[in-house]
């Protein structure tokens, strides 16, 4: 390729909100194989809703609630905002929060209102030596809608079962049958709960699903698919998806995401959703095939 014809790619990428960091990457980006896709906030909006809420017997619903909401008001995931927003529109009254800490992904820890509270994934609870069976039944039907499903602890007892839904953003369906209809397979990547994930993906005809992988994991699955001879374009947004932008063939952040997401990208889409991802393949193979 020319040094003049990529900068007339580059230049035609930018009208479409495509941002080639490299020129390279212009060029790299027609040899992907495999779209390797974070699924919160990019294929969903980033902003889920709680759902569903239910309490073993012995607690009260409210007083649970608002002590989660307690330590959920200290964390920054876009599910803690749900759980805040939820207790907000129960009227519930806030109460103190006294100690935090975020054990990314997995949930949460506070001490609030003089008990120990603990949210966050099956995993999290297994971590913390807490049983969450109880509510087997109940994951499995959340998972199987789609929704995320979470726990509480309250001083090391089970109290109850939150659920989060994050809507698909309306463009992410159309964008994935058009990655396919370019011969290309699309594959999701996420920290949420696998029967979550693959409900999801089944909506979407993702062709294959990395769910429950932890934040320093997702580089991990990168290299994975890497080495199984995909050459490989990474989408994601978030702070823990910078590893595997910088290790993926091609690293694609959606511009609404974090500085540091970006900082490690080759492209970054001005828009926040997958459709950037068709446009900018489009491209870089067009500029390609005029080059010859
Ligand atoms: P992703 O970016 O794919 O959502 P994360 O690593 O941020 O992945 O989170 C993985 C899982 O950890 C979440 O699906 C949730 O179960 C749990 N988790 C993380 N942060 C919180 C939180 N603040 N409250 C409750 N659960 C959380
Ligand atoms: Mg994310």
């Amino acid at each position: 390729a020319t040094p003049t014809s990529i900068m007339v790619g580059t230049g035609r990428a930018a009208e479409l909100g495509v941002l080639f960091r490299k020129g390279e990457a212009l060029q790299r980006l027609r040899e992907a194989s495999v779209i390797a896709v974070d699924k919160t906030g990019t294929l969903t909006a980033g902003q889920p809703e709680l759902t569903d809420f239910a309490v073993r017997d012995g607690f009260a619903e409210d007083t649970v609630l608002a002590l989660v909401a307690a330590v959920e008001a200290r964390s920054e995931h876009p599910i803690a905002q749900a759980i805040v927003a939820a207790a907000a529109a129960r009227g519930l009254a806030a109460v103190t929060l006294d100690t935090f800490e975020a054990v990314p992904g997995y949930g949460v820890t506070g001490t609030a209102g003089g008990a120990r509270v603990d949210v966050g994934a099956d995993r999290f609870m297994q971590k913390l030596g807490i049983d969450p069976t109880p509510f087997a039944d109940e994951a499995v039907r959340l998972g199987g809608e789609g929704k995320t499903p979470l726990y509480a602890a309250v001083d090391g007892r089970l109290a109850a079962v939150v659920a989060v839904a994050d809507p698909l953003r309306p463009t992410t369906l159309p964008a994935i049958r058009a990655l396919h209809d370019m011969g290309l397979k699309v594959a999701m990547v996420t920290g949420d709960n696998r029967r979550t994930a693959e409900a999801i993906a089944r909506r979407l005809g993702i062709d294959t699903v990395e769910a429950e992988v932890l934040p320093e994991g997702k580089v991990d699955v990168v290299r994975r698919l890497s080495a199984q001879g995909a050459r490989l374009a990474f989408v994601g947004d978030g702070i823990n998806d910078a590893p595997a932008l910088a290790a993926a063939d091609v690293g694609i952040a959606v511009g609404t995401g974090t500085d540091v997401a970006i900082e490690s990208a080759d492209v970054v889409l001005m828009s926040g959703d997958l459709r950037g991802v068709v446009n900018a393949i489009a491209l870089s193979r067009a500029t390609m095939r005029n080059i010859g």
